[in-house]
């Protein structure tokens, strides 16, 4: 007979279950698999946990890949704009004597406060250091699906680590 798992020839094979799949095996085999006859225990079940330890290890290196293949980028928080016009109306500037504070059209500042103006990197950290709030936040890839249009909110906070 041949064993199913190593194919050498045997005189006599045994059946066991191997990763939930019954196999004619070898004597020498078999200690990898369940015994097939369960409830017949003469010998110790060392297949057991040979093979929950191997599906244990399996699932854990499944579950690494997992937390590695999302990786963080830096978005833009949603009511920015709200942010910049409540941190300036806070300091009691108008939107011109800010804009003139750090060198930008009122025009900009006020697109910006409308969230109609998405603010460049440079811009953004001008913001953030004037009126000393955060308008970036990270976000997991894998967690965003589309773009980041209103609607998503709801969802797309649970997945949001505040920096
Ligand atoms: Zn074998």
């Amino acid at each position: 007979m041949l064993c199913e798992m190593c194919g050498k020839e045997v005189p006599f094979t045994k059946a066991v279950i191997v990763e939930g799949t019954k196999l004619n095996v070898c004597q020498n085999c078999a200690r990898f698999g369940d015994d097939f006859r369960s409830g017949s225990g003469t010998g110790a079940p060392m297949g057991a946990s040979v093979v929950e330890e191997r599906l244990q290890r399996r699932e854990r290196r499944m579950q690494t890949k997992d937390v590695y293949a999302g990786t963080a980028s830096v978005e833009m928080v949603e009511d920015y704009g709200r942010i910049v016009r409540e941190a300036r109306e806070r300091k009691g500037l108008e939107q011109e004597e800010f804009a003139n504070s750090i060198s930008e059209k009122k025009g900009i500042i006020a697109k910006v406060e409308t969230n109609s103006l998405i603010p460049d990197d440079k811009l953004v950290r001008k913001l953030e250091k004037a009126l000393d709030v955060k308008l970036r936040e990270t976000v997991q890839a894998g967690a965003v699906t589309g773009s980041s249009g209103s609607g998503a909110g709801m969802t797309l906070s649970h997945f949001i680590k505040k920096e």
